[in-house]
């Protein structure tokens, strides 16, 4: 069993304000918190950025990228962005060291329905806002070393520098994930259309933002280096979009 009640305190003892947007069953007299934080841009017309961690509970690298993102001082990149962030979408998971949810369900499997708790809960959080970018944080127990997939509406791709990047914190891993994930360049591949959008990064291509990016990290590296890999990737996105833009 995992405590989430760590989870919790670490973001209740956050500088910014956390709203409950929902909260999962666990068992009897007992349901988990979901949060999301909102980081507010100084700009007029910012652009928005998405960051999400925890949707397959057994990944804790993905929420501890993002408590460790929400811990440190974001004041530069708050010049150019704003951020909502939801820390840990499956929570029951999270606790139980399972990839689905208390009823069994993979969450990254299931936005094309409405009747699972935490999507809903999820939905409803993202309301009709447009991301710039969106970035969900997992893990791969079978790889050995980082990847990612990312879909782009405008098909001008930065995965080749954001694996360029995160190879200061780890080797890229040489397995490909197979013909469902075309190749953009060495460890990135792409969220093709094939997918529907039944995961959370093609739902929110399709709906909610013009670039999307899954993070992923191989489960034997150690907790800090996954977390490391996951905000080298984040940074390096958000430092060539803010660049992009002038
Ligand atoms: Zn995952």
């Amino acid at each position: 069993m995992r405590d989430y009640t760590k989870v919790t305190e670490r973001l209740k003892n956050l500088e910014v304000p956390i709203e409950l947007i929902g909260s999962v069953y666990a068992k009897e007299n007992m349901s988990l918190p979901i949060h999301q934080i909102r980081l507010d841009s100084s700009a007029h017309e910012p652009q928005q950025v998405l960051i999400t961690g925890g949707v397959h509970g057994d990944e804790p690298a993905g929420v501890e990228a993002v408590l460790q993102f929400l811990e440190r001082d974001n004041t530069a990149l708050l010049k150019n962005f704003s951020f909502l962030i939801i820390a840990c979408i499956n929570p029951y998971g999270y606790v139980h060291n399972t990839r689905e949810t208390r009823g069994g369900i993979d969450i990254n499997r299931s936005f094309e329905t409405d009747d699972v708790a935490e999507v809903a809960i999820v939905k409803k959080a993202l309301g009709q806002t447009q991301y710039s970018l969106a970035i969900d944080f997992h893990e791969d127990y079978d790889a050995t070393g980082f990847y990612l997939y990312e879909g782009k509406r405008d098909e001008k791709y930065i995965g080749t520098e954001l694996a360029a990047a995160a190879k200061a914190v780890g080797p890229i891993d040489p397995e490909d994930p197979g013909e469902d994930a075309p190749d953009l360049a060495e460890g990135v591949y792409k969220v093709a259309t094939s997918w529907g959008t039944q995961g959370l990064a093609p739902y929110l291509l399709h709906f909610h933002s013009e670039h999307v990016i899954i993070s992923e990290t191989p489960t034997v590296w150690k907790l800090e280096q996954r977390a490391a890999l996951h905000l080298e990737i984040l940074d390096t996105a958000l430092n060539i979009i803010s660049k992009k833009e002038k």
